[in-house]
């Protein structure tokens, strides 16, 4: 079963969390593999979009976003595009466009950044858009500061969560066909306290205490074997990292409340795109075909539209069914 787990380092300010997938991961890799043109993933697409879902849920988890975070990468290799949605209540989907060959055992860099465009966006879109209102997007490269290409999904990220939200965080991220799993640990603000960087004299002793706690249980984190966090289960993780130190635990999310697949597609959502086509596009495939087909890539269910159907989403706003333009 899938399950997350929320803790709290006692008496200092340090958070963590640790998601492992199993359920809703191999329900993502099974609609991929049940798709007849595409078929299975490759090992390290299917690695990759697995980091890339424990990631979401984290992240997800630790803004408490009222909307969808969508983690994409924009490749410039045989990945062209990996993406990984999750709602506020963790229902989650994801799917990666390929094309050509991803050979065993191939690199990041080598499936998203053969040639440095590769870039990786992560999109906070919440569920209801005041008039005007643009959903927020942040954007890194895939490259460290001195443009040489990042090799792992969790330095990238790492990266865009020190620039978005000036928290120094570590992360360990690892997925196989079984199990997609993720550990974080978060310095916390202080409060009450402005910009550290500012303060002098006890302050800066008080800083330097707490910069050696965190940098401690940081380097604890990072020791966690990819291996490690696939097997062992949340408590051994625990323990292994951590007997030294002294964790406040929350109720994990499992059960009914654990991530889980979920998809948001749905008829009156394709309709929509098909009235973005443009009526004589959309006539030219019903010339064409008979019938407008769109299979949706994250769960593939199939939607078909026929000549009546597409009438209907072309008639005026003001005679269409009561159902349709309710949906955003
Ligand atoms: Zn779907």
């Amino acid at each position: 079963m899938s399950e997350l787990h929320k803790f709290l380092f006692e008496g200092l300010p340090v958070r963590g969390m640790i998601v492992r997938l199993t359920d809703a991961w191999t329900e993502v890799q099974r609609r991929r593999a049940a798709n007849s043109t595409t078929g299975a993933y490759a090992q390290p697409v299917q690695a990759l979009l697995g980091e890339m879902i424990a990631a979401g849920v984290l992240m997800q988890s630790n803004i408490k976003f009222n909307g969808s975070l969508i983690l994409q990468i924009f490749g410039d290799g045989p990945v062209k595009l990996a993406v990984a949605e999750i709602q506020s209540d963790l229902g989650l989907r994801a799917t990666a466009t390929v094309r050509g060959e991803v050979p065993a055992g191939a690199a990041l860099s080598a499936m998203v950044n053969l040639h440095g465009q590769g870039r990786c966006a992560i999109t906070l879109d919440p569920k209801s858009l005041l008039p005007g209102q643009q959903p927020y997007q942040g954007v890194v490269p895939l490259t460290n500061a001195d443009y040489r290409p990042l090799e792992k999904l969790s330095d990238v990220l790492q990266h865009y969560m020190r620039q978005s939200e000036q928290l120094e965080t570590t992360l360990v991220l690892a997925a196989d066909d079984r199990v997609a799993a993720g550990l974080l640990i978060q310095r916390l603000p202080l409060q009450g306290k402005g910009n550290l960087e500012g303060q002098r004299g006890q302050d800066e002793h008080e800083t330097e205490v707490l910069n050696e706690h965190y940098n401690r249980i940081a380097t604890l984190a990072s020791s966690l074997k990819r291996d490690e966090l696939l097997t062992l289960d949340v408590e051994t993780i625990l323990r292994r990292l951590f007997w030294e130190e002294k964790l406040q635990r929350f109720e994990p999310l499992q059960g009914e409340t654990a991530p889980r697949f979920a998809c948001s597609c749905s008829r009156e959502r394709v309709g929509k795109m098909i009235q973005g086509l443009g009526v004589s596009e959309a006539h030219d495939i019903l010339a064409e075909q008979g019938s407008i087909a769109v299979d949706c890539e994250f769960c593939g269910a199939q939607y078909r539209f026929d000549a009546v159907d597409v009438a209907q989403i072309f008639k005026a706003p003001g005679e269409q069914p009561p159902s349709s333009p309710a949906v955003q």
